[in-house]
């Protein structure tokens, strides 16, 4: 019966040691003293009860209590030094508290455990009580509305949100393993409302004319490239119009550049209420506007033009020096089939539209009718 138990307790520590063997990969070698330690700690009494067994300790003599201070010193050196239960955790937290990340962490049920401080920063109404909830509903009370993805542990996902508070959060899932196992998911949200800002900002310059405030030389090319593509593709008419201010340099001259200024923006918001919505209106440099009309022949783009023409024609400046009016001249052009020109060429065509209109009179509307002209070079 004896004998049994010690077969028994023999075993134990085996499996044991065989454990600790296991860990020796995972553990960080700065703790492997430790682990060697734990090691010997077991393999001490194993042996000890291993010679027992075969009967060579003295008879009535049982050796494993006796050695068995020599394991608990063993241990508690390996505990003390690598800090297991003082140090380790509360540098965890201190590092699962001080990141500027939130962290919600779930369990296997989706349950809510637990949350950092930066978490209580994000969402104020998350508080302990909430611990053992289901996360849909915790996120309800947080937000105010349903979680926009569906949460998997076997499907991580990244997604944006925008939260009535008006920040903006990229959310990543990343489940927890244990051994072989997923036990749960972490729920991760950073912060990008300063980034969007900043990207918003930088669109802003990179894609808009400072002064007008409508797409600048760039964006329209990238823009209306797509747009005469799509046209081309579908085979439905594409129309191109250059607007250009008559005798603006004038206006300079006589009241001033910041009246000229003044001038150019009010021009575009003149322009602005005869055009749809998504009609691509750019200013193409200095007083010269491009108007890119997907899905419009000529006839209807002359029509648009004269519109435009028409309306900006009465409607004058009202500056401290007076009443500034001026007009416009506009060169029309629409894509042919035949022709399969390219964007550039349809743009010069525009150009001569636009240049013979300055040379019957200006403030009039041209429309290009097939002659050749000078090439306007791709960006
Ligand atoms: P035309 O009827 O032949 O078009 O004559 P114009 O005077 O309008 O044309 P011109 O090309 O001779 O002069 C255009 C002027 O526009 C010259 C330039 O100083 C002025 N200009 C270009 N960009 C700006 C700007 O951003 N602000 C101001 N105030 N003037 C500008
Ligand atoms: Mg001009
Ligand atoms: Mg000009």
């Amino acid at each position: 019966m004896v004998c049994c138990a010690w077969y028994f307790t023999f075993s134990c520590m085996f499996v044991a040691f065989l454990l600790l063997i296991f860990q020796w990969k995972e553990t960080a070698k700065i703790y492997r003293p430790q682990l060697t330690a734990l090691m010997f700690g077991q393999l001490v009494p194993m042996l000890t009860a291993f010679i027992y067994l075969i009967g060579l300790t003295p008879p009535g003599v049982d050796p494993v209590p006796m050695v068995l201070w020599l394991s608990s010193l063993l241990y508690l050196w390996s505990i003390n030094t690598s800090r297991l239960f003082t140090l380790t955790p509360i540098a965890k937290t201190t590092i699962f508290n001080s990141i500027n990340d939130g962290v919600i962490v779930l369990d296997e049920f989706y349950r809510l455990i637990e949350f950092n401080q930066s978490c209580k920063s994000m969402f104020p109404n998350i508080n302990t009580s909430m611990l053992g909830t289901g996360f849909e509903k915790v996120w309800l009370q947080l937000s105010g509305s349903p979680f926009p993805t569906k949460i998997e542990r076997t499907s991580t996902f990244t997604k944006e949100i925008h939260l009535a508070s008006d920040r903006i959060y990229q959310v990543r899932s990343s489940s927890l393993q244990h051994a072989k196992y997923e036990k749960g998911l972490l729920i991760i949200f950073t912060d990008i409302t300063e980034l969007k800002r900043l990207q918003v900002k930088l669109e802003q310059l990179a894609y808009y004319d400072e002064l007008t405030q409508i797409y600048n030389r760039r964006a329209f090319f990238q823009k209306s490239e797509q747009e005469f593509a799509e046209a081309k593709k579908r085979s439905i008419p594409f129309t191109m119009i250059l607007i250009d201010i008559d005798y603006f340099k004038k206006v300079n001259d006589t009241y001033g550049h910041h009246i000229g200024d003044q001038l150019l923006k009010h021009v575009v918001k003149a322009c602005q209420t005869q055009l749809n919505e998504g009609e691509l209106f750019a200013r193409y440099g200095g007083e010269e506007f491009v108007l890119a009309l997907k899905g419009c022949t000529a006839i209807e783009g002359e029509e648009i033009a004269n519109k435009l023409r028409r309306y900006v024609e009465t409607q004058p400046l009202r500056s401290d020096k007076g009443d500034i009016y001026v007009t416009l001249s506009l060169g029309v052009a629409e894509a042919s089939e035949e022709r399969d020109e390219t964007l550039y060429q349809l743009l010069n065509h525009s150009d001569n539209a636009l240049y013979r209109a300055k040379g019957e009179g200006r403030n009039q509307v041209n429309v290009f009718n097939g002659e050749k002209g000078e090439m306007i070079k791709a960006p």
